[in-house]
């Protein structure tokens, strides 16, 4: 399958896709068809990360809402981390999304984490891809437990971290060092107004401190949203927005997911090499505007044969 083929078959025509990359990822056809959509992307890739509980799929829902009633096309993958441990690939819409099955704007996958890139499935950074060549939007969700907030910064452009009010998850943040991830935190629930004030501040407080707001120029804005009443979602659609604007006008956003796609590259290659197969590989560098998959086949090759 070509990505005109997939373009033109709509979303039964991604599922298969998606099933091919998962059972053949090094076949030469799910190679080319993953170089053609790394190199003709499309969307605004959004990571949204936050303990259980904070609101993420109530947020999520809202927000597919809010883009889908401006046009925008939407994928959006969930990183299911229960499944960790059982290793088994369980693709299925995640009931948790209330989405119209009829509406071929909206694509949801849920996918079991795995280990590799820590925690994301292995399927992630392949689904991304393709979905980056189809829609306006993808939407990556994980739970934040642990690394889940590095690793979604490893395949988004923007990352929202969610904080619930009264929940100490702004304390949290602060010491976990986690301050210098997210482009915009969400306070969740601040129909808790009080409460969600009072985490707005703490938050605000931890950046300060942290030193990372402003750092590379881009201010990280901390907004209230209530799902529930649908408060302060166009502010947030537009906080998403005006990221995707800096990354752009400065250039950053090429660099940036160059930057993750090497970073993967020497990743899928430990994953299936070990550290011996990283020694054997010798350079893994990624030449600028190169696709790392038909890298990765290559490598793979070599390795295999030597
Ligand atoms: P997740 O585990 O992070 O995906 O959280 P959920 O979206 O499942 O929400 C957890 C709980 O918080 C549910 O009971 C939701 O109804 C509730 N919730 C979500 N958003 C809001 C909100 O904006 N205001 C209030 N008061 N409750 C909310």
């Amino acid at each position: 399958m070509d990505l005109d083929t997939l373009k033109a078959g709509g979303k039964a025509a991604l599922a298969r896709a998606l099933a091919e990359i998962e059972r053949h990822p090094d076949a030469p056809e799910t190679v080319a068809l993953l170089d053609q959509a790394y190199q003709a992307p499309t969307a605004h890739v959004v990571g949204m990360t936050g303990p259980p509980g904070v609101g993420k799929s109530t947020l999520m829902n809202a927000l597919i809402g809010g883009w889908r009633k401006s046009g925008r096309r939407v994928a959006c993958i969930a990183v299911d981390p229960s499944s960790r441990r059982s290793g088994g690939a369980l693709l299925g819409d995640r009931t948790r999304l209330s989405t119209d099955p009829e509406d071929q704007g909206i694509f949801v996958r849920s996918m079991a984490a795995r280990d590799r890139l820590g925690g994301l499935a292995g399927l992630t950074v392949s689904a991304m891809v393709l979905m980056r060549a189809l829609y306006d939007i993808v939407l990556i969700e994980t739970v934040g437990v642990g690394q889940s907030e590095t690793d979604v910064a490893g395949v988004a452009d923007t990352v929202l971290f969610c904080v619930q009010p009264g929940s100490g998850d702004s304390l949290q943040f602060m010491k976990a060092g986690i301050a210098e991830i997210p482009h915009v935190v969400v306070v969740t629930k601040a129909d808790m107004e009080q409460a969600a004030q009072r985490a707005r501040s703490d938050v605000l407080g931890a950046l300060s401190l942290g030193g990372a707001d402003g750092a590379d120029g881009w201010t990280v804005p901390v907004l209230m949203v209530s799902s529930l009443r649908q408060d302060g979602l166009d502010q947030l659609i537009a906080a998403i927005d005006d990221h995707r604007a800096f990354l752009e006008g400065s250039g950053r956003l090429v660099d940036a997911r160059h930057g993750q796609a090497a970073l993967w590259l020497c990743e899928a290659v430990r994953e299936r090499w070990g550290r011996e197969g990283i020694r054997r590989a010798g350079d893994l560098s990624l030449p600028p505007g190169e696709s790392p998959f038909s890298r990765l086949a290559t490598v793979n090759t070599r390795l295999g044969c030597a």
